[in-house]
């Protein structure tokens, strides 16, 4: 039997789809196995050295050892940092042991159980920094947040090396967050969402139905006004209305996309259907009206929020790293709930164009803003935040990835991502499954699935087409034809397979121009460029001389060439430099500008995943048209 993974429904009836054991799909060498290898080597010991820097663990050590003279350091929720760094320690841990991270489990556990209170509590911004004022902040607090967390990291530890330990940490706290927030007892709820998604998992772990009780009260007490308007009003933290009442997500992004995880989970084990409507139609609004081309996510700086309906300004984008995991996390819950690939290619553009961005080629660097543009040089990815949700969350990300890529149904097995790797699971009635993929998937459309072991019986394999793909073809069993979609989105081929059947899906990858919304009016007249699931944009380094980033411009016929340079796959765009001409150095003219002097360029555009890894200047993801 196959460990479990991140998300493991216990109800068979309210899935489609069931995700596959963490053993069940090993990444092999490509684009996402080598990412996961970098997260496990560079940025897994970066994020606890930057912990120990920043105070977290001393917080944890000083609470531990009841000093009362010590200071909290760092963020109300820094505890919080730390469970997201333990939880990719034990999902590593799961997938490749190692000495230094048994330790690492084994050691930070006991600190967090010395650091317990007796009746459970643990969290050391208000342990240390204000005692005796506990669950009096439920608005910025963040103590049910890092209860959350802390689940996470427990189940983690559980599923991936069977350690008991720290679920018996996370287990007080939850019965203390019962005792205390449970039926009868207060009206209160999280002022950030993510303990609902992390109670769900805690109760599929333990079968202990309190949590996902608690869970599903938490659900159906929000959006009363409880939390009072705050600094940012109710509609921040999603207090404004019931969750079900919600047309589209509102406030702050990282808050709302953990809120509707945790009601697709609750779905899933309660079979309340309201719930899964609500965020299928609020998830429909939001990629229609307030997501960037890139998947990215808010457009306020302010108060981290979505912003109004098609306020998507490239140069002020927020696009919060943690916002594009969140909504990963969502998606595929989503994709777990319906079967439709609609909702894996949503998780496949926040993968390439958000969560790949975020990481420097060295996994030491983060971008927590997701910018569509940069006017000139500045910095890149720092090394670390005041307040450092974003790496560690990548960190616990990229541990579990693989548990991401397929799934099995009663028919046979599911491809929804590509990526090279093998799969082997048992389908219902003991048949195996052995599959290997080998493709070079984004940088080419080739997608080669080899058939290593099956039984006698016929099953399917199903391979998701990409809703950006225009066409695609399907070999198998010597015959090619059209890669033609069911209506859930995948190509289905069921049959009686033999070991060394291959069948090969060739996916294409032609440049595309892509066209905003006319509502959109901070891009309106511009194009991006994308292939495959990859979005383009341009990087001054990369262009001729005088070709400024802030004159350049395309033809609303440009067609993007693709090309190689620098071992990036790049595209080349026939593009023209336009002088500004006639302005006496004001912003504005009196009379309409004349027509600005214009010189022909060969562009280059890179993947925006790719991007200020080098020379860290101008940048855009969205080009001027010439009329
Ligand atoms: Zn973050």
């Amino acid at each position: 039997v196959s460990r479990l993974g991140p998300v493991a429904p216990r109800r068979s009836d309210t899935s489609v789809l069931r995700p596959l054991g963490l053993d069940e799909v090993v990444l092999r060498p490509g684009f996402w196995g080598e990412r996961q290898r970098r997260n496990r080597t560079a940025t897994l010991p970066h994020v606890r050295d930057r912990l120990e820097a920043a105070g977290n663990f001393a917080n944890l050590r000083a609470t531990a050892a009841r000093d009362t003279s010590a200071a909290h350091r760092n963020m109300v929720f820094a505890d919080s940092d730390v469970y997201k760094w333990l939880e990719g320690v034990a999902w590593e841990q799961g997938r490749d042991p190692a000495p230094e991270l048994a330790d690492d489990l084994r050691t930070v556990t006991h600190l967090l159980r010395t650091a317990q209170d007796d009746d459970g509590y643990l969290d050391t911004a208000f342990q240390l920094g204000a005692p005796g004022r506990r669950w009096t902040d439920l608005q910025f607090g963040h103590e049910l947040y890092c209860l959350g967390h802390l689940s996470q990291a427990a189940v983690a530890d559980v599923r991936a090396t069977g350690g008991t330990g720290l679920l018996d940490v996370a287990r007080r706290f939850a019965d203390l967050a019962v005792d205390v927030f449970g039926p009868g007892w207060r009206e209160g709820v999280p002022g950030h969402p993510e303990v609902e998604t992390a109670l769900v998992e805690l109760y599929r772990t333990t079968g202990d139905e309190r949590y996902l009780e608690l869970a599903v009260l938490f659900l159906d007490r929000r959006g009363r006004g409880r939390l009072g308007p705050g600094r940012f009003g109710s509609a921040y933290y999603q207090d404004d209305r019931p969750v079900r009442e919600h047309r589209a997500m509102v406030g702050h992004v990282v808050r709302a996309l953990y809120l509707a995880t945790g009601m697709v989970d609750g779905y899933a084990e309660t079979g309340d259907r309201s719930l899964l409507d609500a965020v299928v139609a609020q998830w429909d609004a939001t990629l229609g009206t307030k997501t960037y081309v890139t998947g990215g996510q808010g457009s306020r700086h302010l108060d981290e929020s979505f912003g109004a309906e098609y306020e998507l300004p490239p140069d002020r984008a927020y696009a919060e790293t943690c916002a594009g995991i969140a909504a990963v996390l969502l998606t595929w819950r989503l994709l777990l709930a319906t079967g439709l690939g609609r909702y894996a290619d949503d998780m496949e553009r926040a993968l390439f164009n958000v969560v790949a961005a975020s990481t420097a080629d060295d996994g030491r660097h983060f971008f927590y803003v997701n910018t569509l543009q940069r006017r000139g040089p500045g910095p890149g990815r720092p090394a670390w935040f005041e307040c450092a949700c974003c790496p560690p969350n990548l960190l616990r990300l990229l541990a579990s990835l693989q548990a991401y890529v397929a799934t099995r149904d009663g028919d046979g097995v599911q491809l929804h991502h590509y990526t090279a790797a093998t799969v082997d699971t048992t389908l219902p009635e003991g048949r195996p499954v052995g599959l290997t993929i080998d493709t070079d998937y984004p940088a080419g459309g080739r997608v080669r699935v080899r058939i290593d072991r099956t039984g006698n019986a016929p099953w399917s394999l199903a391979l998701r087409v990409p809703g950006w793909a225009a066409a695609g073809t399907l070999t198998a069993g010597g015959r090619t034809g059209p890669a033609v979609a069911d209506e859930r989105g995948y190509a289905v081929l069921t049959r009686a397979w033999r070991p060394g059947d291959e069948v090969v899906l060739d996916l294409d990858l032609a440049p595309r121009v892509l066209w905003p919304h006319p509502r959109i009016d901070a891009v309106r007249g511009c194009a991006a460029f994308a292939r495959g699931p990859v979005v383009y944009c341009l990087e001054q380094v990369d262009q001729p001389p005088g070709a400024d980033l802030a004159d350049v411009a395309v033809t609303a016929d440009v067609a993007p060439k693709p090309g190689h340079r620098d071992g990036l796959d790049v595209l080349e765009l026939d593009g023209t430099v336009r002088t500004p001409a006639g302005w006496d150095g004001r912003a504005y003219a009196t009379r309409p500008p004349g027509a600005p002097a214009e010189r022909e360029v060969r562009l280059l555009a890179v993947p925006y995943h790719a991007w200020a890894n080098r020379e860290v200047g101008a940048m855009r993801v969205w080009v001027p048209v010439r009329r």
